[in-house]
């Protein structure tokens, strides 16, 4: 009753979904790749509490990096001050990377906020680098880089982001990477992509090979190259970071979500030694961009202890045989009517509904919505993207919960769609 009267929910609140039992679900506990709402029902995190939660809820190893951190202090302003997480976690981050390619990291919260300090980081660096004609930023059609103003200007959703566009800045889209050859290059600043797969976009492949050719692009045109793998980024596709696939290291990486374990809002833009020197050389040494809470302590506690686990529990190794084993499973949906695509990338998946090959369901069914409801009703909870099911469990599920997973979602497509 009292969220009813006071809150506002992110999408989800006057959505008609013509489902009276779509009410928001009480969760109130948590434990592994399990939650618990308040009625003491148990369900399957099938998305990781919106792609965060990496290790499952509760790791014992984040929970003791919290509780220690708190017994020293929970937050410090990193303006002009710093303290040992932040940079014991600058320091992890980088060695993630082949030697001297990314080295500087500016923390801030958010996946939305690490995108627009990358748009920051490339403006300036063109004004103070001589070339301050390049101001131009090109995103791909069905991005979604964040709901902030800057970070939604990249937007190439219309629901989610066309309202606005007067407001927005003029970022423009295209579809490939042999469109931006239309374009006149010496006034793009940067180009940004969602590496390997869009989530938001309804889970769609990139072609294999396109994103080396992309960088490939840019090193021909000078152009600089921003890789959002807010969701992509520690381990969701196999490897620590989506580039790696393809061999390619960005100009910036923008990374949050599961940085902290899916525990605390934070977020990291990292960059290169050459762009952040031209911060150095120009009159201005200051990047303009600052938050209350920038490198928060207890945050960075967490996301060290994620690194950690990363490390000590063999989690990619481990990975690897989940991965194959979500795709055999996928193979019995995929022959379900209604299921026109699976796509798999990693351990995320999305499972396609549509009437007939040809033809989508109509939007005012929302057949995705209630396929979600209905498979909450089995035990797993997961979100649609219009009609596209997202399948993007915690790393820590086992294996039968894998197959509850797959089985509670056929099981809900049943029922709904026949
Ligand atoms: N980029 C991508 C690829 C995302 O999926 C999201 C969130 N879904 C964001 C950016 C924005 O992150 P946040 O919601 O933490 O601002």
């Amino acid at each position: 009753a009292l969220d009813k009267s006071h809150l506002w929910h992110p999408f989800t609140q006057h959505r008609d979904w013509n489902a009276p039992e779509h009410e928001p679900l009480v969760l109130v506990e948590g434990e592994g790749a399990l939650l618990r709402d308040s009625e003491g029902r148990e369900y399957i995190d099938g998305n990781s509490s919106i792609w965060t939660n990496l290790h499952g809820h509760r790791h014992p190893k984040i929970d003791a990096a919290i509780r220690a951190q708190l017994d020293r202090v929970a937050h410090t302003s990193f303006l002009g001050f710093t303290h040992p997480l932040a940079a014991e976690l600058a320091r992890e981050l980088v060695a993630l990377w082949p030697a001297n390619t990314l080295t500087r990291v500016f923390l801030s919260d958010d996946g939305s906020t690490a995108v627009e300090v990358a748009l920051k980081m490339a403006v300036q660096f063109w004004q103070q680098n001589g070339h301050p004609e390049r101001t131009r930023f090109i995103a791909f059609s069905g991005a979604y880089h964040g709901d902030t103003m800057g970070a939604s200007s990249l937007g190439g959703i219309s629901t989610f982001h066309g309202r606005f566009s007067a407001w927005q800045f003029p970022a423009e889209h295209v579809a490939s990477v042999g469109a931006l050859d239309t374009l006149d290059s010496t006034t793009i600043a940067a180009v940004v992509i969602e590496p390997l797969m869009q989530g938001a976009a309804g889970m769609r492949l990139w072609p294999r090979g396109m994103l080396a050719e992309l960088r490939r692009w840019c090193d021909e045109h000078g152009v600089l190259l921003i890789l959002d793998e807010v969701m992509t980024g520690f381990g969701r596709t196999g490897k620590m970071f989506a580039c790696e696939h393809e061999g390619v290291i960005p100009d910036f990486i923008a990374l949050a979500k599961g940085l902290t374990g899916g525990y605390l809002p934070l977020a990291a833009t990292l960059t290169s030694e050459r762009i952040f020197n031209a911060f150095l050389g120009g009159p201005d040494r200051t990047l303009y961009y600052g938050h209350s809470y920038t490198a928060n302590q207890l945050g960075c506690a967490a996301a060290l202890a994620s690194l950690a686990i990363f490390r000590e529990e063999r989690v990619l190794e481990q990975l690897a045989g989940k991965i194959d084993l979500l795709a055999r499973l996928l193979g019995k949906p995929r022959g379900q009517r209604y299921v026109a695509e699976v796509r798999q990338c990693g351990f995320m998946a999305g499972v396609e509904l549509r009437r007939t090959e040809q033809e989508a369901f109509p939007a005012d069914q929302f057949i995705g919505a209630k396929v979600c409801l209905a498979a909450r009703r089995h035990g797993l909870l997961t979100r649609p993207i219009r009609d596209t099911i997202v399948l993007m469990p915690p790393y820590c599920i086992n294996e039968a919960q894998i197959g509850g997973m797959v089985s509670a979602l056929a099981t809900a497509i049943r029922e709904v769609c026949g």
